[in-house]
C-alpha cells in the first residue's frame, strides 16, 4: 500500500487523485473510435430523416399478384400463369420495368455458378452438384408476356432479371397490369425450395418457393434494385396482395403463405370437423394423422384439387405440397388476434415434430410480437424440411430436424429443431414484415432474426442450449485472424464466414448492447420502436443505426463503428493494481511509522550476530557512561507538535476530518485495450472478508486514450482479487490477463486416443438398449 500525502489547506485529497489518474500516453493519439458516423451514413432526406425514422416523403411500390399454378408430380415441374398489377408510387415515371427470374439460378451459365469457386467439399449439397452434371434444363421457360389488352411485351432476360419495356412510360401514382406465363423443372431441394425424393416410397415432399416471376424493388435507395441473385444474398421485394390456385394431384395436403378460401372443396367432412375442434384446442389437433398420411403414401392420385388462397400485404408467397404430409393445428391467441399455428410433416419427422413444431409456432409468434410488433398474418405454417437448416416466407417456413430412423434423437437434433423453427417462423417478423433488403443486406434480417432468436429460446426453456446470442459464443470466430475477416457491413454476396458475420455477430452485439450497454429498458423499447417504425416498410443500416440512438437518447456510434464496421476484437487486460491509503500527516501516526521502520532497519545480520556475541558492551558496564540520550524517545510527540497540528486541521469540514482519519483504500486500476474494439469496463472486486462488489464503467472511458487508460476505485474494505468482465459480458478474447493477480495457468492435458472411437449411440438409444438388456435377464 502507498500512501497519499493529504494536504491540509481545503479539500485537496481528490485533486491529488486526479493528477495520479492523469494519462501518461499523448491524449491524443489518433484516436478516432469514439468520432461520430459522419460521412459513413448516408445523409439523410426527406426520405429516410436523421432520427432514422421514414420521411415525409418515403415512398413504396406495390404489386399485387393473381396466379395460378400446377405442380405436375410426375414431370416434378411448375406451370403457371399470373397477372402483376404494379403500382408506381414514386415521384419517377418509369419507361420499363425490372422482375426477378430467381430460378434462373439454375440455369448452366447462370452468374451464381459459373463464378462458384473452391473444390467440392462434403458441405456441397447435392442439387449444388447435381447442376454439373444433370442433363436436364432447369430455370425458367419465360413463354408470353402480354399487357392487359393481350398484345405482346417487349422483354429482356439478363441472368436472374428480366426487363418489360412499357409502350408508355408509367406515370407517378398510375398502375400497370401485364400477364406472364412460365414453366420450369423443380430442381432437388438445395436449402431453399424444391423436391425431396423418398426412395422407400417414391413420394416426393414439394417446397415451392421463388418460384413465379416476382417485381423487383425501386425506391429511393437504389432505384431499381437488380443485383442479380447469385444464391447468397437473398430476396428485396415490395408488398403486394396476392391471389393464388394452387392445382396439385388430389391426393395431396397443401400450405401457403396465406388463408385458404375454399376448405369445403378440398378438405373432407372429418377434415372440417378436426379444424373446428382444432380453434379452441389448447394442444395441436391433427387434421391429418399419421396413419392417413402413410395410407396416402401407398396410394395413387384420381385426378387434381385447386387450393385457393388469398394473403394480403404480404412480400412473397411460397408453398409446400405432398402426400406424405401430416397436418396437425391449433388456433392462438396472439396479442389479441386469432392465428393458426401449425405444420406439416411427413412421417420420417416424429415423434418430434408431433409433438414440438406446432407449439413451437405459437410461442414464436407470441414472443416476437411482444419483442418486435404484433403478428399481423391470419396464418403461420412450419413444414418439415429434410436438411438441417430452415428457409422462410411469409407465414410459411421449411426446417430441418430429424429424428433417427428408430425415433430416437440426440440433445442436438431436438434444440436445433427447436431453434430453426423459432429463426424460421422468426422471420415472418425480419424481414417479412420489417421488409429489410436482403439482397444487399443480409445482417438487418439474420442478425435481428437471431438476436430475437435467442431471446425466445431461452423463454421456451430454461438454460435452452442457444448457440448464438451468448457473448462467449463468438470468441472463437473473434479469434480468428482479422485480415481474413470481413466487417458486419458487407453486401450479402461478398460476406466471407457468413454464419458469424450475417448470423452469430450481430445477434451478439445485439444482445450486448441490451444487456452490458443500454440495459434491458432503453434497449428493448428502442428495438421495438424500431420494429413499429419499419414494420410493412423497407429500412436500411442508417435506420437502424439512427433509430436505436433516437429513441434510447443513448450515444451509440462507436458501437456500430466497432461492431459493424470493424473488424477487431475485444481484449482487455488488468495489467497493474496499485495500492493507496490516507496519510494524514498526524505527529502521532508519522513518528509510530518512522519508529517501527527504524526498528526494522535495525535487524541486520550484524546486530543479529552481536547480540549474542557481545556479552557486554562498555556501556552496559558501566552506568556513569549513560546519559540524556540513553533514554530519550526520538519517536515520542511532542506537545508542541500536537498544538501545530490542531491548528492545520483546524479549517477542515466534518466531512474532510472523517475522509481524513478513515481507512480508505484507493486503488488505480491500470487497465489495457489490447483488442482495439473499446467496450465497457466491468470489474468484480472481491474482498479480503470474501464478499464482492462489481464496479462498471461506460466504454467511453477509452475515448482520450483507447490503449490504456488509469482508473481510480475507492472501497472501505481490503480488495484480495480482481476479476475484468466476471459475467462473460463482452466477448473478450483472451481472458488469461483478465484477473490480478493472474491465476494460476492451467496444466495442457493430452487426449491419449489411439484411432477413431467408433460411432456413439444417442442417449435415448443408450437407454432403450440398457432397458432391452434388463427385459432379455428376466426372461
Ligand atoms: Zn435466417
Amino acid at each position: 500500500m502507498k500512501k497519499i500525502l493529504l494536504i491540509f489547506s481545503g479539500l485537496v485529497a481528490f485533486s491529488n487523485l486526479g493528477a495520479l489518474a492523469q494519462q501518461t500516453a499523448n491524449p491524443y493519439n489518433g484516436n478516432k473510435r469514439f468520432e461520430q458516423l459522419g460521412t459513413d451514413l448516408p445523409t439523410p432526406n426527406s426520405y429516410r430523416t436523421a432520427s432514422g425514422a421514414p420521411g415525409k416523403d418515403y415512398f413504396q411500390q406495390r404489386a399485387d399478384y393473381d396466379i395460378k399454378v400446377e405442380l405436375d408430380d410426375i414431370q416434378r415441374k411448375i406451370t403457371g400463369s399470373e397477372t402483376i398489377t404494379y403500382f408506381n408510387n414514386s415521384p419517377d415515371e418509369l419507361r420499363y420495368l425490372w422482375l426477378q427470374l430467381d430460378q434462373n439460378l439454375f440455369k448452366e451459365d447462370a452468374i451464381g455458378n459459373t463464378t462458384k469457386t473452391g473444390g467440392l467439399g462434403p458441405q456441397a449439397s447435392t442439387a449444388q452438384f447435381k447442376n454439373l452434371t444433370d442433363p436436364k434444363k432447369y430455370g425458367y421457360n419465360i413463354t408470353s408476356v402480354r399487357d392487359a389488352k393481350g398484345g405482346n411485351l417487349p422483354y429482356t432476360i439478363n441472368n436472374t432479371m428480366m426487363r418489360i419495356d412499357l409502350p408508355a412510360p408509367l406515370k407517378s401514382g398510375a398502375s400497370v397490369s401485364f400477364s406472364i406465363d412460365w414453366n420450369y423443372l423443380i430442381t432437388e431441394y438445395y436449402g431453399r425450395s424444391g423436391y425431396e425424393y423418398y426412395a422407400k416410397d417414391g413420394n416426393c415432399n414439394y417446397f415451392i418457393a421463388h418460384w413465379f416471376p416476382r417485381m423487383a424493388v425501386y425506391n429511393d435507395v437504389y432505384g431499381w434494385q437488380h443485383k442479380q441473385f447469385l444464391g447468397q444474398g437473398e430476396f428485396t421485394l415490395n408488398f403486394g396482395n396476392y391471389k393464388v390456385a394452387i392445382t396439385a394431384p388430389n391426393d395431396h395436403v397443401i400450405g401457403a403463405s396465406g388463408e385458404l378460401q375454399n376448405p369445403t372443396q378440398v378438405l373432407s367432412a372429418e377434415q372440417l370437423k378436426r379444424m373446428e375442434k382444432a380453434k379452441t384446442a389448447t394442444r395441436p389437433v391433427l387434421i391429418v394423422s399419421q396413419e392417413e398420411a402413410e395410407a396416402a403414401e401407398k396410394g395413387k392420385p384420381t385426378g387434381k384439387k385447386t387450393w385457393v388462397y388469398k394473403a394480403d400485404n404480404v412480400r412473397d408467397f411460397a408453398f409446400a405440397s405432398s402426400r406424405k404430409f401430416i397436418w396437425d393445428a391449433m388456433q392462438v391467441d396472439v396479442e389479441g388476434k386469432k392465428v393458426w399455428a401449425m405444420s406439416l410433416y411427413s412421417k420420417e419427422g416424429n415423434p418430434l415434430w408431433g409433438q414440438y413444431s406446432t407449439m413451437v409456432v405459437a410461442h414464436t409468434l407470441r414472443s416476437y410480437s411482444k419483442h418486435s410488433v404484433a403478428y399481423p398474418y391470419p396464418v403461420a405454417y412450419s413444414c418439415h424440411a429434410t436438411s438441417g437448416g430452415g428457409m422462410e416466407y411469409p407465414m410459411i417456413s421449411f426446417n430441418g430436424g430429424r429424428p433417427e430412423p428408430d425415433g430416437t434423437y440426440s440433445e442436438a437434433t431436438k434444440a436445433g429443431m427447436i431453434g430453426v423453427i423459432i429463426h424460421e417462423v422468426g422471420h415472418n417478423f425480419f424481414p417479412m414484415i420489417i421488409n429489410s433488403d436482403e439482397r444487399q443486406w443480409s445482417w438487418m434480417d439474420e442478425g435481428l432474426n437471431t438476436f430475437c432468436q435467442y431471446l425466445a429460446e431461452q423463454e421456451w426453456d430454461r438454460d435452452f442450449p442457444s448457440r448464438r446470442g451468448e457473448p462467449q459464443y463468438i470468441v472463437p470466430y473473434m479469434k480468428t485472424d482479422p485480415t481474413q475477416q470481413v466487417p458486419i457491413m458487407s453486401g450479402s454476396d461478398n460476406i466471407m464466414a457468413f454464419g458469424p458475420n450475417a448470423y452469430a455477430k450481430p445477434a451478439t452485439a445485439l444482445n450486448i448492447l441490451r444487456e452490458t450497454v443500454m440495459g434491458r429498458e432503453l434497449f428493448d423499447a428502442a428495438f421495438k420502436e424500431y420494429a413499429r417504425r419499419w414494420a410493412f416498410k423497407q429500412p436500411y443500416p442508417a435506420d437502424f443505426f439512427r433509430t436505436m440512438e433516437d429513441a434510447s437518447g443513448v450515444d451509440l456510434d462507436w458501437f456500430w463503428r466497432g461492431w459493424f464496421y470493424g473488424v477487431e476484437p475485444v481484449d482487455q487486460s488488468i495489467e497493474t493494481v496499485e495500492w493507496f491509503g490516507i496519510d494524514n500527516q498526524s505527529p502521532e501516526q508519522k513518528n509510530a511509522k518512522a519508529k517501527t521502520e527504524a526498528e526494522a532497519k535495525r535487524q541486520t545480520m550484524s546486530n543479529i550476530r552481536n547480540k549474542k556475541d557481545i556479552t557486554q558492551t562498555v556501556v552496559e558496564a558501566n552506568p556513569d557512561m549513560r546519559d540524556f540520550y540513553n533514554s530519550y524517545d526520538r519517536y515520542a510527540t511532542s506537545e508542541a507538535d500536537k498544538k501545530r497540528f490542531e491548528q492545520a486541521t483546524a479549517g477542515l469540514s466534518d466531512e474532510e476530518k472523517q475522509l481524513m482519519n478513515g481507512n480508505k483504500n484507493f486503488y488505480v486500476v491500470n487497465l489495457k485495450n489490447k483488442g482495439g474494439l473499446p467496450m465497457p469496463v466491468i470489474i468484480k472486486m472481491v474482498f479480503e472478508d470474501g464478499t464482492d462488489e462489481v464496479v462498471r464503467i461506460p466504454a467511453e472511458v477509452w475515448r482520450l486514450n483507447d490503449k490504456e487508460v488509469k482508473k481510480v476505485i475507492p472501497t472501505d474494505k481490503k480488495v484480495a482479487k480482481w476479476v475484468l468482465d466476471p459475467f462473460y459480458e463482452i466477448a473478450d478474447i483472451n481472458t488469461e490477463d483478465n484477473a490480478f493477480p493472474r491465476e494460476p495457468e492451467q496444466p495442457t492435458r493430452f487426449q491419449v486416443f489411439k484411432g477413431q472411437r467408433p460411432a456413439m449411440p444417442t442417449p435415448m438409444q443408450q437407454q432403450k438398449q440398457a432397458a432391452g438388456a434388463v427385459q432379455g435377464a428376466k426372461k
